[in-house]
């Protein structure tokens, strides 16, 4: 037999632990305390912690897939429960502080997560929902003030771990992570992230075509560590050796801006309505800022793209979900787009994109795959080595083909050149006198009227039409608009059928933990809605 003479080396987190250990060794990861004081280390530091971390928890009777939750914001510490925990061969499960505390003890409870890590920032947090789940250890980070008897300070425990205690020897394919999905259409659903597909992730998010980070660069994920691994950036960037900057609990615009610029920070990531507030912020006080900025999460208007462009910051559109690692497919002009006319190339920028490398997508309707045009629409589907192929919990869900394609629920269209553009999810799409309306294009087109800030559609029923679209829009602080501007504004594009029937202006509207917009609030509140 003629075999293949490489080294079987399985891909697990002593891959990027190694990174952090000896090449990044140097390099420095800075991190926002609640103080607001910076705090710095290095690579170095955090790999020897990491250990420690590992260590301790093993001691603390750790086994091997055994879940450890953690309520935290973006920090170093959170980074070495990143790593240290998988060392361990222990799952983190990361727990998105922005749920209902009920929804916090439901995931951990599901997960059967045995200790927490926190911040002792948010033990109001924890004290919420505590009786509702008993972890069977609470570490603290950031420890200010005298415990609960039942906690441990951080530094404390990452002292008991056994110096010579042998770490586990992990397969590949172990489970290293826990995410659960934002559950907007029913109870959350737990994915679980492997050693292995998490270590490709890394690799191919961080080459040129994808997001695009090396050494060269200064990372600061606004995405927090809490929601799909803030897309798996703290993995990458460390694999890579990029500097990170990690804003802890101050996510407001001025404080994000003030990081960027006296950071340096050359890659930002984020949903857009950051973006959004960022570009309210140097709108009023302009900076001097060099940075690509990764957008995802939700949809990003062409009209944000280009206000960045013009102030010299550029928007990278990425799409994902947490069954997805979460990196699908992501926006970047391919060289025969590059030789498009000007507004052509902003059109693709503002579609969701191509696939990364080794991820295969397609578009399906009831007829089969979609024609490449650009147009028609079907559901996208997606499938590769980081997109799941089912839930943990034993979770049943129809969502998979039968030759093992991810139903994504996104309705989308695919062009010739290979971009896919989401036009919205199933379950949002809008049916008038029979038919579709996609709401999601629709928004952006209102979000590209100078004097929106954002806007949302849904579909309100109606005695004829059976629903027609109702749009709700903010406005930016002293601009001005009226129905018949909006309107006006979205004819040329639209069919008249399409246009909403009525436009609602508010001061906010409500989102997910995630911050996509929260739909079903939006329904409930303008299901009785008289036309
Ligand atoms: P989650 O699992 O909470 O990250 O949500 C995943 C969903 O977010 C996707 O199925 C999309 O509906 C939406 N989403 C993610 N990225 C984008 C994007 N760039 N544009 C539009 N929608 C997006």
């Amino acid at each position: 037999m003629f075999e293949s003479t490489m080294m079987d080396i399985p891909l697990t987190i002593d891959m990027i632990l190694d990174r952090a250990r000896h090449a990044a060794a140097d390099v420095e990861v800075v991190s926002r305390q609640p103080d607001r004081r910076l705090h710095k280390t290095t690579y170095g530091a955090i790999a020897e912690r990491t250990e420690k971390l590992a260590r301790a928890l093993i001691d603390a009777g750790i086994q091997p897939r055994d879940r450890v939750a953690t309520l935290m914001w973006n920090h170093a510490q959170h980074l070495e429960c990143y790593l240290g925990i998988p060392l361990a061969g222990a799952v983190i499960h990361t727990l998105n502080l922005r749920l209902h505390p009920d929804e916090i003890a439901f995931i951990a409870r599901d997960a059967q997560d045995r200790f927490l890590v926190v911040d002792e920032v948010l033990l109001p947090l924890f004290e919420a929902f505590r009786s509702q789940y008993p972890f069977e250890k609470v570490i603290v980070v950031g420890t200010t003030k005298p415990l609960p008897p039942e906690a441990i300070d951080y530094e404390d425990f990452l002292k008991r771990g056994t110096p010579g205690i042998a770490l586990p020897k992990i397969q590949e394919t172990d489970p290293l992570g826990c995410c659960y999905t934002s559950g907007t259409t029913g109870k959350p659903k737990g994915v679980v992230y492997s050693h292995r597909s998490t270590i490709l992730h890394s690799l191919v998010t961080a080459l040129p075509d994808s997001l695009d980070l090396s050494m060269d660069d200064c990372l600061m994920a606004v995405v927090p560590m809490f929601h799909v691994n803030a897309w798996g950036l703290p993995y990458t960037a460390t694999l890579v050796g990029t500097r990170q900057i990690l804003p802890g609990p101050f996510l407001d615009a001025a404080s994000l801006v003030d990081l960027m610029e006296t950071e340096k920070v050359t890659v930002a990531a984020g949903v857009p309505t950051i973006w959004m507030s960022i570009r309210e912020e140097l709108d009023a006080r302009p900076r001097e800022l060099k940075a690509r900025m990764v957008v995802g999460g939700a949809a990003a208007p062409e009209k944000l793209i280009r206000d960045f462009d013009r102030m010299g910051l550029q928007l990278i559109q990425a799409w994902g979900m947490t069954e997805t690692s979460p990196v699908g497919l992501v926006s970047r002009l391919s060289p025969a787009a590059q030789l498009l006319p000007v507004d052509e190339q902003y059109k693709l920028r503002a579609k969701q994109g191509r696939p990364a490398p080794l991820v295969q997508v397609r578009v399906c309707n009831e007829e089969g795959e979609v024609p490449l045009d650009g147009k028609t629409s079907g559901e996208l589907q997606i499938r590769g080595p980081w997109i799941t192929q089912r839930y943990a919990s034993g979770v049943v869900d129809q969502r998979w083909t039968d030759d093992g394609y991810f139903k994504t629920g996104d309705v989308a269209n695919l062009d010739a050149l290979g971009y896919v553009q989401l036009t919205d999810r199933t379950a949002d799409l809008i049916k008038s006198g029979g038919e579709w309306i996609a709401s999601q294009v629709l928004e952006n087109a209102i979000m590209g009227h100078p004097a929106v800030r954002e806007a949302a559609v849904i579909g309100v029923p109606h005695p004829k039409w059976s629903e027609r679209p109702l749009a709700v829009v903010v406005l930016k602080p002293g601009c001005k608009a009226n129905a018949d501007d909006l309107r006006d504004h979205l004819a040329p594009h639209f069919a008249k059928f399409q246009l909403p029937d009525a436009f609602v202006f508010a001061d906010t509207i409500p989102r997910t933990s995630a911050g996509k917009f929260k739909k079903t609030d939006l329904r409930q509140e303008y299901c009785n809605w008289t036309w």
